[in-house]
């Protein structure tokens, strides 16, 4: 059984410096609940946001990827950036390390269509989310994150000619 809630909140509630957050609800039999940043310029983006998160919550419970563990990365990831050790730019989603490296990465996959099929560019993406937090990374690196796709499929390329007249 499926049963998720999505919803937008003041980014002081979305944990790690993310765009979104997730979590399982253990008194309502395991739903997942997303939470996205709000006041972006562009609800395509929050949208976006979303399914990422919901598709990597969904991964990470099919295949035993803990929140525990997410968090606890997360944390000592945010640490190590505090430190100097990763640029802002960087996700921990995207380290090796990661215990949800290959949901993350999957992910991607799935934002990236949705913001094609939007019609929402990606630069225009990376400025709401970063509209939303100066210090939030801009996820610029998310375009070598696209592996097993053939050369010219349009995941394969940001949708930067697209226009978001949103
Ligand atoms: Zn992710």
């Amino acid at each position: 059984m499926l049963d998720i809630k999505i919803k937008t909140v003041p980014e002081a509630s979305v944990r790690a410096e993310q765009s979104g957050d997730w979590w399982y609800d253990q008194k309502r039999q395991g739903r997942i609940t997303v939470s996205v940043v709000g006041d972006t310029f562009c609800t395509e983006s929050e949208l976006a946001i979303a399914i990422h998160e919901l598709v990597e919550a969904f991964l990470c419970r099919r295949d035993g990827v803990t929140e525990q563990e997410v968090v606890d990365f997360d944390t000592l990831y945010e640490s190590e950036r505090k430190q100097g050790r990763h640029h802002k730019d960087e996700e921990p989603g995207d380290d090796p390390r990661s215990p949800y490296r290959l949901q993350h990465a999957a992910a991607i996959h799935v934002e990236r269509a949705v913001c094609l099929a939007l019609d929402l560019m990606w630069k225009e993406h990376e400025l709401a989310l970063s509209a939303t937090a100066g210090a939030r990374p801009k996820r610029e690196s998310l375009g070598p994150h696209l592996p097993g796709l053939a050369p010219g499929h349009p995941l394969g390329s940001s949708p930067e000619d697209q226009p978001c007249n949103h």
